[in-house]
């Protein structure tokens, strides 16, 4: 269980991410932070490329740095934009957050305040994590 004040500072963290997104073609920004189980926060923004299957979602940027950070779980992720319609993770983000913890909560907001909240694993109930796949 993870506090609301934390959650909190996790949103604004989230906003500020926003701000540094780098959007050229679509100037949709998008900001996200994430929580690991040791307190720490990372954040970060949606990136795009030229080429633009390349891009990078603010998501898949915040949970990347955590984990070359040495975050191996993430308890909580919020996902802020301008509107709360944009923050809907893709599937290529919702397969990364199981992948740290299906049961990671997800927040969403807009900047008009609305928000939804899960678990990784409720966006993606059949994600792909074959027990065979691991040899930990
Ligand atoms: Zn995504």
């Amino acid at each position: 269980m993870v506090g609301k004040e934390r959650l909190r500072s996790l949103v604004e963290a989230a906003k500020k991410a926003r701000l540094r997104a780098y959007s050229p073609y679509s100037g949709v920004k998008i900001g996200a932070a994430v929580l690991a189980s040791d307190g720490a926060i990372y954040s970060g923004a949606n990136i795009e490329n030229a080429s633009y299957g390349l891009s990078c979602c603010a998501e898949r940027t915040a949970i990347f740095k955590a984990v070359s950070e040495g975050a191996r779980k993430i308890v909580a992720v919020a996902v802020v934009g301008k509107s709360e319609e944009f923050t809907r993770p893709c599937g290529a983000c919702r397969q990364v957050m199981v992948e740290f913890n299906p049961n990671m909560v997800v927040l969403r907001r807009g900047l008009d305040g609305f928000s939804e909240d899960g678990t990784a694993g409720s966006l993606l109930p059949a994600h792909f994590n074959p027990p065979g796949l691991s040899k930990k």
